[in-house]
């Protein structure tokens, strides 16, 4: 099931979940796949992503599966209909 993270909380809870997160960056017209458990997709880390911050100041938008396929149809999905680039984390990709 695809579910719209829209707190760093919410992701921050879903850490030990297996799964997949698609991080839209809208001034970096970007949409990257992360595991759920990369350190760029972590809000505690000072690389991380920030769903909270990013919703308040409208520049991001954040999925989570925990299918891969499926988190990764949504990111292409974002990808085409914004015209971004998309992105497979290289940190993180397996
Ligand atoms: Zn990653």
């Amino acid at each position: 099931m695809l579910t719209e993270i829209l707190t760093d909380q919410q992701l921050i809870d879903l850490y030990t979940t297996p799964g997949y997160l698609v991080a839209v960056n809208y001034p970096k017209k970007e949409v990257k796949l992360h595991t759920i458990d990369c350190m760029l997709a972590d809000p505690i880390s000072s690389v991380g992503v920030k769903p909270s911050k990013a919703r308040a100041q409208k520049t991001g938008e954040f999925w989570v599966s925990e299918s891969r396929e499926e988190a990764n149809s949504k990111a292409e999905e974002i990808a085409k209909k914004k015209q971004y680039t998309y992105i497979i984390c290289p940190i993180c990709n397996r």
